[in-house]
């Protein structure tokens, strides 16, 4: 809904329920999903973070130029426990995954990512650096992609709508659909450690076999060394 146009019922109103002629303008009649997300997806709040260039045009974004209230979004947070959207605006760096994936633990359930630019989505220009993360959806489930280099602010607010059908799609019942509801705490993504290389601990097993397998390698060379010997 605009905050510049009057309210219209029919935003809410689901279609599927019939309503007597005469009071369409009047009254609608929808269900909890249809208004709960509704109401989710006009008043979604930004975490107030940004990352490398493409943060730019988020800021631009949100400038009176675009209106990003316009989607009831203006209220950024600054505190990751009062936001409901992580927007990745720029390069993600080894060093920074460590604390995006801490950001992103510390908000509250229902939240969405938003991978803004080339850089958020797979490393960008920058893919394959020493120091770069090829995509945060790497260590992190990410709901839209914007693409661009940068993406200007209406590509920006296009994934905004993108983001809003998404939501406006859940449904209340549906586990699999809004799994947040679900029985029992939700489980945490675990956080990177950076070493000399970033290590994602869901994959330390494979890193375990790996290291096995190269020390066997090892042994088995220096076994058939000393054997020529
Ligand atoms: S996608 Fe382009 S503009 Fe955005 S952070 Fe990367 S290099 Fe900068």
């Amino acid at each position: 809904m605009s905050n510049h146009q009057s309210f219209d019922l029919h935003e809410l109103h689901d279609p599927e329920i019939p309503i007597p002629e005469g009071l369409e303008g009047s009254i609608a009649a929808t269900s909890l999903s249809r208004i709960y997300n509704w109401s989710r997806a006009r008043s979604t709040w930004p975490l107030l973070f940004g990352l490398a260039c493409c943060a730019i045009e988020m800021i631009a974004t949100a400038s009176s130029r675009y209106d990003m209230s316009r989607f009831g979004m203006e209220v950024m947070r600054a505190s990751p426990r009062q936001a409901d959207l992580l927007i990745v605006s720029g390069t993600v760096t080894k060093k920074m995954v460590v604390p995006i994936v801490r950001i992103y633990n510390q908000m509250p359930e229902p939240k969405y990512v938003l991978a803004m630019g080339a850089c958020a989505s797979g490393g960008g220009p920058f893919k394959e650096g020493y120091n770069v993360v090829s995509g945060i959806d790497k260590y992190i489930p990410v709901d839209v992609y914007v693409p661009g280099c940068p993406p200007t602010p209406q590509a920006l607010i296009y994934g905004f709508m993108a983001l809003h059908k998404k939501m406006e799609g859940q449904q209340l019942f549906q586990r699999n659909s809004t799994p947040w509801y679900s029985r029992g705490p939700v489980d945490e993504i675990p956080i990177p450690i950076l070493g000399p290389d970033i290590i994602d601990p869901r994959q330390a097993s494979l890193l375990r076999q790996e290291v096995e397998r190269q020390a066997q390698g090892v042994a088995m060379t220096e076994a058939q060394a000393e054997a020529g010997d």
